[in-house]
């Protein structure tokens, strides 16, 4: 099987289209999501346009504050402040990377946790590892609810997580811990990833090395999720060998066409329900 992830993510879409229309007649509001791109890194710039046109295609408010990559930290910080108090903000999102003489962290702490849409706030960071509620970051959450398109019950399943870090490797781990996983977290400096891979029920990839992980790693009927994206000569293509692996996976993503297209439709979804909390308080 492979995982239709363009289709999940439409089909995500428009859920939280019918959702919106229904938030707007019991609010008279819409959620509204604020992107901030400091600088002009090419991908980024393609990443903040599909954002917007998403947000705009399920009616949420969508705005763009755009500053040149020599802007003062101070007058990026005093602008996240004004957002977090600005009601019609349901969440904020600063693109990375930043520039250098902008202290990541220091962004990200000063959105308000309530908004902070990619989950990477420490307090949601936090709430996630203590089960609590929380934002998740958006490819995660991805990952997430595609394995919930092949398997439902993922109790006492093995899974395998290449790669620990914030934004992909470490909440995964924490979304398949509270889905009652066994997790194998692993990292550059795991001794043998293929053993690894082979005692795994599930395998989610998310290194940045093309075609990692090849056929012979994969045990027979296992779920393969493929974060990566790497650009080579001949396309993009994920971090996993997608030809070895369909042959022998019960289930895979496609790069592209997989995991990408759920990202920005959990970034959408996230903005919904910072705004739905934000409505409750
Ligand atoms: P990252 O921050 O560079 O982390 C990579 C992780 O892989 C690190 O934990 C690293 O280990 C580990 N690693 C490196 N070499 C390894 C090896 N030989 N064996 C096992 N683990 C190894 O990358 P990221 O931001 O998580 O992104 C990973 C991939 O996902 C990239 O291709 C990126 O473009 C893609 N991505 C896709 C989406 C999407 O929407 N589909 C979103 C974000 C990122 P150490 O910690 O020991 O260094």
């Amino acid at each position: 099987m492979i995982i239709d992830g363009k289709k999940a993510a439409a089909d995500l879409r428009s859920d939280l289209k019918q959702k919106v229309i229904k938030l707007k007649a019991k609010y008279n509001a819409v959620p509204g999501l604020t992107v901030i791109l400091v600088g002009e890194d090419a991908p980024s710039k393609i990443y903040v346009k599909n954002k917007e046109k998403s947000a705009i295609e399920v009616g949420l408010n969508s705005e763009v504050i755009r500053y040149p990559a020599d802007i003062e930290q101070k007058v990026l910080l005093d602008k996240i402040k004004e957002l977090n108090s600005n009601n019609k903000v349901s969440g904020i999102l600063v693109q990375l990377p930043l520039p250098k003489h902008i202290d990541k962290k220091k962004v990200i702490e000063t959105i308000d946790h309530g908004k902070d849409v990619d989950g990477f706030h420490p307090i949601n960071v936090g709430n996630l590892s203590s089960g609590y509620e929380s934002s998740i970051p958006c490819t995660p959450l991805g990952c997430s609810l595609l394995l919930k398109k092949v398997e439902k019950n993922l109790n006492g399943k093995h899974a395998v997580v290449i790669g620990r870090s914030n934004l992909n490797g470490k909440p995964m781990t924490q979304l398949l811990l509270k889905e009652n996983c066994t997790v194998t977290i692993t990292h550059s400096k795991t001794k043998d990833l293929k053993t690894e891979c082979l005692r795994a029920d599930i395998i989610i990839a998310a290194v940045g090395i093309p075609k990692l992980v090849k056929g012979d790693w994969v045990k027979k009927g296992a779920i393969v999720i493929d974060v990566g994206i790497n650009k080579t000569n001949t396309g993009l293509v994920g971090d996993v060998d997608f030809d070895e692996v369909s042959k022998v996976a019960r289930a895979v993503t496609p790069v592209p066409g997989g995991v990408g297209p759920m990202t920005i439709a959990c970034l959408l979804n996230n903005t919904v329900e910072c705004f739905k909390k934000a409505q409750s308080n």
